[in-house]
C-alpha cells in the first residue's frame, strides 16, 4: 500500500467529527431521558442529584462541564439535561464563536433557565472566553461602545442561564474558565454489556432483529464507544442486507466486521499500522508522537484523540518519559515476538 493512500472504509468508523448526513442518524438514536441513557452509572447518579436539587429549589442548574472522548454521549447528555429540566437548549461550538458579536448575540437572546451548550469548548478563542467570565459568574455582558478615548463599557443584565461545555481535552481549558463550572463530569469508556444494551435499543429503533450473540460481537469491537457501536450496527445491517438475506446473526456480524478489518479487540487497520510502524521502524519505541504521525502519515490530532487513548486503554501502548512504547501484550496480539528489553517505561510521560 502506498504510504499516503487513504486507509480502508473502517477509518470513517472512528472519525471523531460527525458528517452532516450522519447527524440525523445520531439524533434519531439519541436517548431523550436520563433513564434511557445507558451506562456511566456514577455520572448519572451525581447528575441526578444535581438536577433534583435544582428542581426542588426551583432554580436553574449550575454550569456543567462534560469531558471525555468523542462519541461517548456528551451532546446526548446535554440534551437530556434540558429535557429533564424542561428548558430550552441552544447549541453552538468553540470554533463557531469567532467574534465577540457571535457570543453576545447568543447570550442576549437567551431566556431565563435556558441551557447554552458549547461543544468543543477548548477551542474558544481568548476574547470570546473573556466575555463568558462575567456572563457565567454575574449573568452580565460588558459591551464596549465607541472607540479610542471616548470608548465606554456598558453592562447588560443577562437572564440566569446554564452553560454546558463539552470537551475532549480538559487540559486545554484555562483555569479561570474551568473554575466557573459548578460541576465537571468525566465520561468513561463503556463496558461491552453496556454497549450491547445501546445496540439492542438502537436495533429496536431501527426495526432490525439483533440476536444477543450478534450484539455481543459488535459491542466487543466498538472501542467502548456508543457512536462507534451504532456505526458498526449500520454497517453490519448493510452487509446482512446484501450478503445474508437481511439476517443479522453471529456469522454475518463476524463476516461484516472482518470485511471492515476490525479485529477481535476492535482495532482497525490504522491502529495496527501505528503499532507495526512503531515496532518495525522504531524497534517498539520509545518514540515521540510527532514521529509516529510522520511515519504513519496520520495527523497528530487523530492519533492523540482517537487511536492512542484506546491503545493505551487496551494496554497495547505505554507512555514513558521518552515517548510511546509498544507493550508485549500488543506484540502477542499481532503474533509477533516481543524483544527482550528491560521493563522500563511503565510510568506516565506527561
Ligand atoms: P459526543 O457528544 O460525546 O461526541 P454524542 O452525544 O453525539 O457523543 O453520542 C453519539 C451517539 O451515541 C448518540 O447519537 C447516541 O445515539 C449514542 N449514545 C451516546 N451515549 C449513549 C448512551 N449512554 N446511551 C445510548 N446511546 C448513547
Amino acid at each position: 500500500m502506498a504510504p499516503n493512500e487513504p486507509l480502508n472504509e473502517a477509518e470513517n468508523l472512528l472519525e471523531p467529527h460527525v458528517e452532516h448526513d450522519e447527524q440525523a442518524f445520531d439524533v434519531s438514536l439519541r436517548p431523550k431521558r436520563l433513564h434511557e441513557f445507558v451506562g456511566q452509572a456514577k455520572l448519572r447518579e451525581n447528575l441526578g442529584i444535581l438536577l433534583e436539587a435544582a428542581r426542588r429549589r426551583n432554580e436553574p442548574i449550575e454550569h456543567v462541564m462534560l469531558y471525555g472522548s468523542p462519541g461517548l454521549g456528551k451532546t446526548t447528555l446535554a440534551h437530556i439535561i434540558a429535557e429533564e429540566m424542561g428548558v430550552r437548549i441552544r447549541t453552538t461550538s468553540g470554533p463557531a464563536l469567532e467574534r465577540v458579536g457571535d457570543i453576545a448575540s447568543i447570550l442576549t437572546n437567551l431566556e431565563p433557565g435556558d441551557i447554552l451548550f458549547v461543544d468543543e469548548i477548548h477551542r474558544l478563542n481568548k476574547i470570546v472566553e473573556e466575555v463568558l467570565y462575567p456572563a457565567m459568574e454575574e449573568f452580565a455582558l460588558d459591551i464596549v461602545i465607541g472607540k479610542g478615548p471616548s470608548a465606554r463599557t456598558v453592562r447588560l443584565d443577562l437572564p440566569r442561564f446554564t452553560l454546558i461545555g463539552a470537551t475532549t481535552r480538559l487540559s486545554l481549558i484555562s483555569a479561570p474558565l474551568r473554575d466557573r463550572f459548578g460541576a465537571t463530569y468525566h465520561f468513561e469508556y463503556y463496558a461491552p454489556d453496556e454497549l450491547a444494551a445501546v445496540l439492542r435499543r438502537s436495533a429496536r429503533l431501527l426495526k432490525v432483529d439483533l440476536p444477543d450473540d450478534a450484539a455481543a460481537i459488535i459491542a466487543s469491537r466498538a472501542r467502548g464507544t456508543p457512536r462507534i457501536a451504532n456505526r458498526l450496527l449500520k454497517r453490519v445491517r448493510d452487509y446482512a442486507d446484501v450478503r445474508a438475506d437481511g439476517v443479522i446473526d453471529a456469522a454475518s456480524a463476524e463476516a461484516a466486521l472482518k470485511m471492515l478489518e476490525i479485529d477481535m479487540h476492535g482495532l482497525d487497520r490504522t491502529d495496527r499500522h501505528i503499532l507495526t510502524t512503531i515496532i518495525g521502524k522504531f524497534s517498539g519505541g520509545p518514540v515521540g508522537l510527532q514521529t509516529i504521525a510522520a511515519a504513519t502519515s496520520e495527523e497528530v490530532e487523530t492519533i492523540e484523540l482517537v487511536h492512542e487513548p484506546f491503545l493505551i486503554q487496551l494496554g497495547f501502548i505505554a507512555r514513558t518519559p521518552r515517548g510511546r512504547v509498544v507493550t508485549e501484550h500488543a506484540y502477542r496480539h499481532l503474533d509477533l515476538q516481543p524483544p527482550s528489553r528491560p521493563a522500563d517505561g511503565q510510568e506516565e510521560a506527561d
